[in-house]
């Protein structure tokens, strides 16, 4: 189901048969549409792809044909399913970050960490994936910053000790960012030193990239009455296919991956799961 086009059918209410429905119009779910790519969407449709706006909103895998709720109120029948509905990165919420972004703000250091070599940045959060990005983006950048809400990283110990040792790595404690500025993009971060407490005070730092590293929210909760997932939700897969708990319904991208999140693996993957679909339905065309 594609968010930006498409026809409308099945109308409210009513129920449509397909072979393979694919959840999620990204890298992922267009490769597992194709299979090879240039223009994922133009090429998904050439090669007979069914484009429709909505979203998947419940689903019910109890019989042996797998239902999804479209919308609340639209229901697809399929013999087998893909789910690539991708994973959201989370924000801290301030407005400054829907103002700068593309202009500044990323979710990914290693996609835009290029965009910032030998300039400043900052990265916010305190777990590994925040040292990570910390530490990869300090081999491109003059100065990182990595603005820490607690007293303490959540990070590996082998990550702390990796942060502690690169120079050019200053660890913000007890800050938290609450405003960007600059003119035509980020020139620099307004922070809370302590927020919350009497000793709370102000503090600027000069800045021409802010990332942040708090974390993805896999986008599995319609699934998760049938689909196992991790404790954060990343929907589990048999290692090295794109099985899910329940068979016949299978995932691909970011909402399966914790630990890549990029476009050439979930397409990867979407192209498994591809595979992996017609292996099922031939299987139970027998
Ligand atoms: C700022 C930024 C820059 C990036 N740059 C790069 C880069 O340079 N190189 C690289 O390889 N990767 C890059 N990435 C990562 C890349 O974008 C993702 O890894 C990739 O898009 C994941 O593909 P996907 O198909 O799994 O999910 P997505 O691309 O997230 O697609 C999922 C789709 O499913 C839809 N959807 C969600 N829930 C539902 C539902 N319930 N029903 C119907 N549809 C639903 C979503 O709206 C979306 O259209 C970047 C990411 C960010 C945030």
């Amino acid at each position: 189901m594609d968010l930006e086009s498409g026809s409308q059918k099945p109308a409210s209410g009513e129920t449509e048969r397909v072979r393979c429905l694919i959840i999620g119009s990204g890298p992922a779910g267009y490769t597992a549409a194709i299979y090879m790519m240039e223009d994922f969407k133009k090429q998904a449709a050439r090669f007979g792809t069914e484009i429709r706006f909505g979203i998947a909103t419940d689903v019910d895998f109890t019989g042996k044909t797998r239902r999804v709720v479209i919308d609340e109120n639209k229901f697809v029948d399929a013999d087998t399913i893909i789910i690539a509905t991708g994973a959201t990165a989370r924000y801290l919420g301030l407005e400054a970050e829907q103002k700068y972004a593309g202009m500044g703000v990323s979710a990914c250091a290693t996609c835009d960490g290029f965009f910032y070599k030998q300039k400043d940045v900052a990265v916010v959060g305190g777990g590994d994936t925040a040292a990570e990005e910390a530490t990869y983006l300090a081999g491109l950048c003059n100065k990182v910053y990595l603005i820490v809400r607690r007293n303490v990283l959540r990070a590996s110990k082998a990550m702390q000790a990796k942060v502690m040792n690169t120079p050019n790595i200053t660890i913000l404690w007890e800050h938290q960012a609450i405003d960007l500025y600059g003119e035509n993009g980020v020139e620099g971060a307004v922070l809370v030193k302590k927020k919350g407490t009497p000793r709370e005070e102000i503090v600027k730092i000069k800045i021409d990239g802010f990332f942040l590293a708090i974390g993805h929210t896999p986008n599995s909760d319609a699934f998760k009455k049938f689909i196992d997932t991790d404790e954060i939700g990343y929907i589990r897969t048999i290692p090295g296919t794109s099985k899910t708990n329940v068979p016949g319904v299978f995932a691909a991208g970011d909402v399966q991956d914790p630990h890549y999140r990029q476009a050439v693996t979930a397409a990867g993957s979407g192209c498994m799961a591809a595979i992996d679909a017609e292996r099922y339905l031939s299987e139970i065309s027998k």
